[in-house]
């Protein structure tokens, strides 16, 4: 968990305040950054020349800002500066299968984040953003890979948006319909659970015998992502 500097609870702007299913919205920071913290795959919308466009991307995030990185090429990152993105987090976690289709859903925690991006520049900003975006997806990598070389840097642009506003929704639990006429109905309804967990390391088949992989990576096989 991130030791942010931000308001523990979120601001509720015009972007964010729910309006349905609010009672799955939080207003919780830590529910916030739980939610940035299982995962490292994102969604990262941007209006481009009027249309929309939306990346799935990896991310990094430091409590204070999301930080982003691709090619110097990357127009999703890059060509509408000064433009604010929304970026989307979500998790599955289950099928909702209720009595009626009407009342099926989706267990979930997801976060959108909105915010004008700013492109880091300086070449230390640039390499604590990739150190971030590095270790959100595989913790203690940035350690074991060669780190970027300044010709690697300047073919990367790096971006961080800030956490300040931002919303978060949450469902959990049961179908809603089984206190109601559709109960009567005999049909069987109840969560189906959804667990991602990380597999066995595969080597690469070029690599020469005798190199095992490293233990944060070996460790993680059978855990749970997400
Ligand atoms: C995996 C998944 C599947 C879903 N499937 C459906 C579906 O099939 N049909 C459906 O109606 N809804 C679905 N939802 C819920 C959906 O994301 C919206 O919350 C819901 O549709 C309300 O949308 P709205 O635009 O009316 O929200 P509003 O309440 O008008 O949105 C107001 C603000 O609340 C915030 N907000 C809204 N939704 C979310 C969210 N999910 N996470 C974080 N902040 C949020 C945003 O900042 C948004 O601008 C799903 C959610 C997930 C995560």
């Amino acid at each position: 968990m991130n030791h942010s500097q931000l308001p523990a609870t979120l601001p509720e702007t015009d972007r964010t305040r729910h309006r349905r299913l609010r009672e799955q919205g939080s207003l919780d920071r830590g529910e916030l950054e739980a939610i940035l913290d299982a995962g490292f795959l994102c969604h990262f919308g941007v209006v481009i020349e009027g249309d929309p466009v939306v990346v799935p991307t990896v991310y990094g995030s430091d409590g204070e800002n999301l930080y982003f990185h691709g090619s110097v090429a990357s127009q999703s990152l890059t060509a509408s500066p000064g433009a604010t993105v929304c970026v989307t987090v979500t998790h599955v976690d289950g099928l909702v299968l209720a009595r009626s289709v009407f009342e099926h859903g989706v267990n979930y925690r997801s976060a959108m984040i909105y915010g004008v991006p700013r492109l880091l520049t300086d070449a230390q900003e640039k390499l604590e953003g990739l150190r971030c975006l590095t270790e959100q997806a595989a913790p203690g990598q940035w350690d074991h890979a060669r780190r970027p070389n300044l010709r690697e840097l300047a073919a990367t642009s790096l971006l961080a948006v800030s956490l300040r506003e931002a919303s978060v929704k949450i469902r959990t639990g049961a179908p809603e319909d089984g206190d109601g006429p559709d109960a009567a109905l005999g049909i069987w309804a109840g969560v189906l659970p959804l667990v991602s967990t990380w597999g066995a390391p595969e080597a690469d088949p070029l690599l020469p015998d005798g190199i095992e992989p490293p233990r944060h990576i070996a460790a993680r096989s059978g855990t749970r992502a997400g």
